[in-house]
């Protein structure tokens, strides 16, 4: 009934059982050593040896009473060896009653013992007297341990990456997967500061996530070596020679792990840290990489088509579709807004006195003027042709008129600039104190505009009763 047991491999708790199973068999079986069989076999023994003896004695008493003394000696020397059987026999279950209480007691304080270890209890193996076991066991706890340790940190990777990978797939727009990477970073890399940089395609890479100081100059995609290598660099400081030569600060351990999908490149994903980051952070960073490039190329590509459906060709400003979709999301959040509509004045004459590309040339300038007038939250838009509309958030009519004066004068001095001067005239209407739909609004801007050019183009004119009459 040995069990060879390899206590210095690898343990995990359901290799416990087998052992745990055999000493409970050994306890039962050490608490009934002197079972109630044995005992009444000893007894009927003793008994018969008894009556045997007596008989014995007594008929060779009836048949020789002569031999007395004979009788006496052998009844004495029956005595006698009846008195050490039985001291014998008692002595026996003495010892046996001790062997089966401490073999049973040392049992239960190894199935404690095992059971602690189990569950990742600490082990106090004082009580089981026997060296090599308390040794065994000690060893067993230990690696009981680092095991459940080794499960924790498994358990905190998986439970982070099945997180991380839902929160992503309801990410509908790359801000907010730049948000999700910014929680990330703060539960699980325990660095100082951490950075996601974006490439765009552009020659400048975008900070998009920075929770600290910039900690690294990288100009572009192709100057960073995480991203050529398309591998994760773990930088210890101390500028030794494989160090990024584009790490700012030379006393911090940076990783840097490539964000891509498919073979492309995205971002990087870059935490810092004074002290040396654990393997667990650098497999963090891996894994974070490797959940936002596999969203991230979806959302950017989505949001590229998008922009590309909204964007006007020729001079990069939103096309009609941009506009719509911006007038119906204020008009939904019941925002106010102006409308300015732009018009170049005797375009198609310009068009035929220096040709399209000059043309083309005036439009992309006229387009580079709005934008210089416009604050971030309003839209240049070119909606066809030469004409142009500016939505202006919670503009009302005087604000957007100075807008459009702005606009006429920024021109004059651009164009006279450029060489080619031309002119432009504008129609304005608000909502501001009017409930007016989108349409309702571009029709009314529209009008003010067609006002202006029948006053004699190169001018501003608002909505108002008196234009109505006019154009009516
Ligand atoms: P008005 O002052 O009344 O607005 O006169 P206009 O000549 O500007 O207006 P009209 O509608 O008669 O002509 C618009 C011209 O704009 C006709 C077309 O050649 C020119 N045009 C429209 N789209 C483009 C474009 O994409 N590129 C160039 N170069 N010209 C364009
Ligand atoms: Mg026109
Ligand atoms: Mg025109």
């Amino acid at each position: 009934r040995d069990v060879a047991c390899d206590w210095s491999s690898d343990v995990c708790s359901s290799d416990l059982d087998p052992m745990r199973r055999l000493l409970q068999q050994w306890e039962r079986l050490s608490r009934y050593s002197l079972n109630t069989r044995q005992v009444l076999l000893q007894l009927g023994w003793m008994c018969g040896l008894v009556t045997l003896g007596a008989v014995i004695s007594a008929v060779t008493l009836i048949l020789h009473p002569e031999q007395l003394l004979a009788s006496a000696v052998l009844f004495m020397s029956g005595c006698l060896g009846l008195a050490m059987f039985w001291g014998g026999w008692i002595l026996l279950m003495w010892t046996e009653v001790r062997r089966g209480r401490t073999s049973r007691k040392r049992s239960e304080h190894v199935i404690t013992a095992i059971d602690a270890i189990a569950i990742g209890g600490v082990l106090d193996c004082e009580e089981l007297g026997n060296p090599e076991m308390q040794g065994a066991l000690q060893r067993l706890s230990g690696e009981h341990q680092k095991l459940l340790r080794t499960l924790e940190v498994e358990r905190m990777r998986s439970s982070f990456a099945q997180d991380l990978a839902e929160a992503l797939d309801i990410a509908d727009t790359a801000r907010e997967v730049y948000e999700i990477a910014r929680r990330a970073a703060d539960v699980r890399l325990n660095s100082d500061n951490f950075h996601l940089i974006v490439d765009h395609g552009e020659t400048a890479l975008d900070w998009e996530v920075s929770t600290g100081e910039r900690a690294c100059a990288c100009p572009s995609a192709k100057r960073c070596p995480a991203l050529r290598k398309g591998r994760l660099m773990n930088f210890s400081p101390g500028g030794g020679l494989a160090r990024c030569s584009q790490l700012l600060q030379g006393d911090t351990h940076a990783i840097c792990a490539p964000v891509a999908v498919a073979g492309k490149s995205l971002a990087i994903v870059q935490a810092n840290w004074h002290e040396a980051p654990s393997k667990d952070a650098e497999e963090a960073c891996n894994a974070m990489a490797h959940a936002l490039g596999t969203r991230l190329g979806v959302v950017l590509s989505l949001e590229e088509r998008e922009q590309q459906a909204n964007t006007d060709a020729l001079t990069g400003l939103a096309n009609r579709r941009g506009m719509q979709n911006l007038l119906s999301d204020l008009d939904e959040a019941s925002n106010p807004y102006a409308v300015v509509a732009c018009d170049l004045d005797h375009f198609k004459k310009l068009n035929d006195s220096f040709g399209h590309e000059v043309g083309d040339r005036c439009l992309c300038l006229f387009a580079q003027v709005l934008q210089e007038v416009c604050r971030a939250s309003d839209l240049a838009c070119r909606p066809g042709g030469e004409e142009f509309t500016l939505v202006l958030p919670h503009a009302d009519q005087d604000a957007a008129i100075q807008v459009g004066e702005r606009i006429r004068a920024r021109l004059l001095h651009a164009s006279h600039a450029a060489g080619r001067p031309f002119t432009v005239s504008i129609g304005v209407a608000t909502t501001v104190g009017g409930t007016q739909s989108p349409e309702g609004l571009l029709e009314m801007a529209d009008r003010a505009l067609y006002a202006a050019k029948e006053e004699g183009r190169d001018r501003v004119l608002a909505w108002s009763s008196d234009i109505a009459r006019l154009v009516a």
